[in-house]
């Protein structure tokens, strides 16, 4: 980390996502003066997404870009600063505490909000890199459309999967939806969904172990019933293959200072967005193994910046 400070802040946010820009509105409305970096993906897992329709607020739905861009507006214009840029590096070790920005600027901040999320999964089988940006692909609301009247294929079986299945099964000719285990883990309305779309086939109890192509994915290795005596090798001809298979909680650079689960998730002391760390709180998907939707984030966005604004009275500053 480098020696020199940059800045000093009373509130850094840390992630645009429903968390941190819920946590920028509070926390300018109560006069914190907020900073808040965006982060590798401005707006957060939403901007990935179409429609979101369990919002409260928005009756007939709303995209999920449009819903970041609102709530950005509505922390703009109450005065929180709103930059681009990364954290990169933190010491917690003691208050006020230093972050460091894309490896070079420091900011001190008297409280953190942490609210950087979580990130997609990959099978990590070799191809997944080999064919990066030529048919593989973690966001179907981004990528789907290159795959109008195609073939293609989504890999889990949780509410993400089915959802993407869904949408992709709305531009593309085929949809595969790969599931290793003999049944789906998403809620029962996405099951049926999936189960009514007509050109949606769920391949239960198959595994990905390759792809193969020329210059792109042109289809996929399968084993159905992988490691039981009559496993089988099973290729389907796909333009396109897309991860649905969860996420992993964007909290390395913290975890020196304060507690994650196995997975990564950080731990909090419980109904609460506190931290181990005084002053140094976590809201949204980056502390939440359980909900991980849009208005559970934003409401821990809420909670951490009335934690941050009370924690900074109490300390005088
Ligand atoms: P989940 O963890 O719920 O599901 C992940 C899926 O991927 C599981 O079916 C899992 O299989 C499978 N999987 C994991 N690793 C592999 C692997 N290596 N190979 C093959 N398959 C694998 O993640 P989601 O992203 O679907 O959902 C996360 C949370 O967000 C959930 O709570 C979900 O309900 C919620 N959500 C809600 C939505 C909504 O309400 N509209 C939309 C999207 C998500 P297995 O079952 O065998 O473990």
């Amino acid at each position: 980390m480098s020696d020199s400070i940059n800045e000093k802040v009373r509130c850094l946010i840390i992630g645009s996502g429903p968390a941190g820009y819920t946590a920028a509105i509070y926390a300018s409305r109560a006069n914190l003066s907020p900073v808040l970096y965006e982060g590798i993906q401005p707006g957060g897992q939403l901007t990935t997404t179409t429609e979101v329709e369990n919002f409260p607020g928005y009756p007939e739905g709303i995209t999920g870009p449009e819903l970041m861009e609102d709530l950005k507006q509505q922390a703009l214009r109450f005065g929180a600063d709103i930059r681009f840029g990364i954290a990169t590096e933190t010491d917690l070790s003691a208050a006020p505490y230093k972050i460091t920005i894309d490896g070079e600027k420091v900011i001190e901040a008297e409280t953190v909000i942490i609210a950087t999320g979580a990130t997609a999964k990959y099978l990590g089988i070799p191809d997944e890199h080999k064919y990066a940006g030529m048919g593989v692909s973690a966001c179907a609301t981004c990528d789907g459309f290159f795959y109008r009247k195609k073939v293609v294929a989504v890999v889990g079986g949780g509410d993400t999967a089915c959802e993407e299945a869904i949408y992709l099964a709305g531009l593309a000719k085929q949809v595969y939806l790969i599931v290793r285990k003999p049944f789906l883990r998403a809620s029962k309305v996405m099951q049926e969904r999936v189960f009514n779309t007509p050109n949606i086939m769920v391949l239960f109890e198959h595994n990905t172990i390759g792809l193969f192509g020329e210059n792109g994915v042109e289809g996929a290795h399968l084993v159905k019933r992988m490691g039981e005596s009559d496993e089988e090798k099973v290729d389907i001809a796909i333009d396109g293959f897309f991860l649905a298979i969860g996420h992993k909680p964007n909290s390395d650079i913290f975890k020196p200072w304060i507690d994650t689960d196995e997975v990564g998730y950080i731990k909090t002391v419980p109904g609460t967005p506190r931290t181990k760390v005084p002053g140094v709180f976590a809201a949204g998907d980056v502390a939440d193994p359980h909900y991980r939707q849009a208005i559970t984030a934003a409401g821990t966005g809420c909670q951490a910046a009335i934690e941050a604004e009370r924690y900074l009275s109490e300390i005088g500053k």
